[in-house]
C-alpha cells in the first residue's frame, strides 16, 4: 500500500482509506496567467497519488480548485490588488474572459502531460453562498469578527494554528512587518475571509455583510467541506501553500466543523529553473507551451520530474530535458521492439522486478528508483519479450510517459505501412525510404528487426 509523507505528522504514513475509496483534495491554479513548469510537478503529484491508489484496486474522488476571484497580489495585508482584476485590466478582456481563457490553457497544459483529469474541477465564483455561509458559521462560533463589512479570522480562537507549518504565533509576527499591518485585525496573524468591496471593484457579491468578495483562503475549505464532506484523506498543493493558505484552511474548516477534516498533507517541492526558483515574479517562465515551441514532446518534461522525488528540488536545464527526451524516445522504440504484449506475467524474474517497481512506488514516491527499475527490467533477457513488454505496459498505468501506446495508427498509415513492406519485398528501397520519411513527417517513426517492422510514435 502507498506510503506518503505527512506533513503535519512529520512521518510517512500509509494512506488511509475510507470504504475502499480515498478522497483527494488539491489546490489548482488562479486562472489570469499560464501555469509555468513548475506548476505542472505540483499537479503531477495528485496524479501520481490516484493512479498508484487505482493501481491497487481503490476508488478515488479527487478534487481540483479553480481560483477565480479572490487571489490578492499580497495576501498578508488588505493592500493588495485581486490577481483576476489586473489580468484583466491587463488585457483588455473580461475577468470571465480571462478566467476561460487561461482555464482552458490549463487543460491543455495538464492533458498534455497525461495528468488525469481530477473527477470534479469546482470554481471559487460558483461558491460564493459556501463561503458566505461558511464565515457566517466562524463568526457564530466565535472564531471570526466583522470589522466595516470585512469578516477577519481571530487565529487566537484556534490553539493549533501554526502546527502544520511548525510555527509559533510570535514568530509568524516576526516575520510580518508591522508597517504593513492591517489596523483592523485584533492580532497581527488575523486573516481575511470576507473583505468589504470599495466602490470601483468589480466581482462583487451581495453579502450579509455588504457588497464584498472571498479572500483567497475561504475557498478551499467552502469547496473541500461542500463536495468531499467534513472529512477526507489527502490535501495536496505546493510547499507554497503550507503557509498561509493550508494553516488557515485547516483553522476555517476546523473551526467551523469542531473536528480534524483532513488526515494526510502531502506537499511537492519546487522546480529550479537553473538553480532559481522557477516563480512568475522573476520573470523566469517557461509554460508546457514553451516547450512544445521548442519541439520538445511534453511527457519529456514528465519523465525529467521523475529524476527526484516529490519532496526534493529538481532542476529544470535545457540539457536535462534534452536527456529526458533522448531516453524517453530509446524507452519507446525498446519498448516497441519486444513486440506483442503478454497478457499474464507468469516469469518469476519478471515477478520480481513487479514487486520492486510497486515497492518503490509505494515507498513515498519513489520514483528515481522505479524507474531504475523499469531500465533494468526492459533489458534483463532472463524475461520473455513480451511479459517485459506486459510490464511496461503496467507500469505505464502509473509512469504515464505513453511508454507502449495502445492506440492504433489511422487507416491511412497503416495502409502506408503495408505499402513500405510491399516496397520493400520487391527491393524498391527508394520506394521504401520515401514513405519512411512521410510517416516520420506524421510522427510515426518506423523500426525495422530480423522479426519485422514495428513503429512507435513520437
Ligand atoms: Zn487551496
Amino acid at each position: 500500500m502507498l506510503r506518503l509523507r505527512n506533513e503535519l505528522t512529520r512521518q510517512v504514513e500509509e494512506v488511509p482509506v475510507r470504504d475502499g475509496t480515498v478522497r483527494m483534495y488539491s489546490c489548482g491554479p488562479t486562472v489570469y496567467k499560464p501555469s509555468h513548469i513548475g506548476n505542472m510537478r505540483t499537479y503531477l503529484l495528485p496524479d501520481l497519488i490516484a493512479r498508484t491508489l487505482r493501481t491497487h484496486g481503490l476508488k478515488v474522488h479527487r478534487l481540483m480548485n479553480i481560483t477565480d476571484v479572490g487571489h490578492m497580489t499580497d495576501e498578508l495585508s488588505e493592500a493588495g490588488r485581486d490577481k483576476m482584476l489586473l489580468a484583466a485590466d491587463d488585457e483588455g478582456l473580461t475577468t470571465a474572459g480571462i478566467a476561460e481563457k487561461y482555464t482552458r490553457a490549463f487543460f491543455d497544459h495538464t492533458d498534455a502531460l497525461n495528468i488525469v483529469r481530477a473527477d470534479l474541477y469546482p470554481k471559487a465564483t460558483d461558491h460564493i453562498p459556501q463561503i458566505i455561509e461558511l464565515a457566517r458559521k466562524l463568526v457564530e462560533r466565535g472564531h471570526a469578527y466583522e470589522v466595516e463589512g470585512s469578516i477577519y479570522y481571530d487565529v487566537t480562537t484556534f490553539p493549533a494554528y501554526g502546527a502544520l507549518s511548525g510555527q509559533s504565533l510570535d514568530a509568524m509576527r516576526a516575520a510580518h512587518r508591522m508597517d504593513e499591518a492591517d489596523p483592523r485585525k485584533r492580532n497581527h496573524q488575523d486573516f481575511v475571509l470576507w473583505v468589504h468591496a470599495g466602490p470601483r471593484r468589480e466581482l462583487v457579491y451581495d453579502s450579509p455583510w455588504g457588497k464584498g468578495y472571498p479572500g483567497w483562503h475561504i475557498e478551499c475549505s467552502a469547496m473541500s467541506l461542500t463536495h468531499l464532506g467534513e472529512r477526507f484523506e489527502i490535501h495536496t498543493g505546493g510547499i507554497d501553500n503550507r503557509f498561509p493558505h493550508h494553516e488557515d484552511e485547516i483553522a476555517q474548516s476546523e473551526g467551523a466543523v469542531g473536528h480534524p477534516v483532513v488526515d494526510m498533507w502531502v506537499y511537492g517541492e519546487h522546480l529550479l529553473m537553473s538553480s532559481a526558483k522557477m516563480a512568475k515574479s522573476t520573470g523566469n517562465v517557461v509554460t508546457v507551451g514553451t516547450l512544445i515551441d521548442r519541439g520538445y514532446d511534453p511527457l519529456a518534461f514528465r519523465y525529467l520530474c521523475f529524476n527526484g522525488r516529490y519532496r526534493r528540488q529538481v532542476d529544470f536545464t535545457e540539457d536535462a530535458l534534452e536527456s529526458a527526451a533522448t531516453t524517453l524516445r530509446r524507452l519507446r522504440e525498446r519498448v516497441a521492439m519486444l513486440g506483442p504484449v503478454a497478457s499474464d506475467v507468469t516469469n518469476d524474474d519478471a515477478k520480481h522486478h513487479h514487486a520492486r517497481f510497486m515497492d518503490a512506488i509505494d515507498d513515498d514516491l519513489d520514483l528515481p528508483a522505479a524507474v531504475k527499475v523499469l531500465h533494468e527490467a526492459l533489458s534483463d533477457e532472463a524475461v520473455p519479450p513480451s511479459e517485459r513488454a506486459s510490464l511496461a505496459r503496467t507500469w505505464d498505468e502509473i509512469l504515464g510517459l505513453d511508454l507502449a501506446p495502445s492506440t492504433s495508427l489511422d487507416d491511412e498509415l497503416e495502409g502506408l505501412i503495408a505499402e513500405r513492406e510491399e516496397a520493400r519485398r520487391s527491393k524498391d528501397f527508394a520506394r521504401a525510404d520515401a514513405i519512411r520519411d512521410r510517416l516520420r513527417d506524421a510522427g510515426v517513426e518506423l523500426l525495422d528487426s530480423s522479426t519485422g517492422t514495428t513503429w512507435v510514435k513520437r
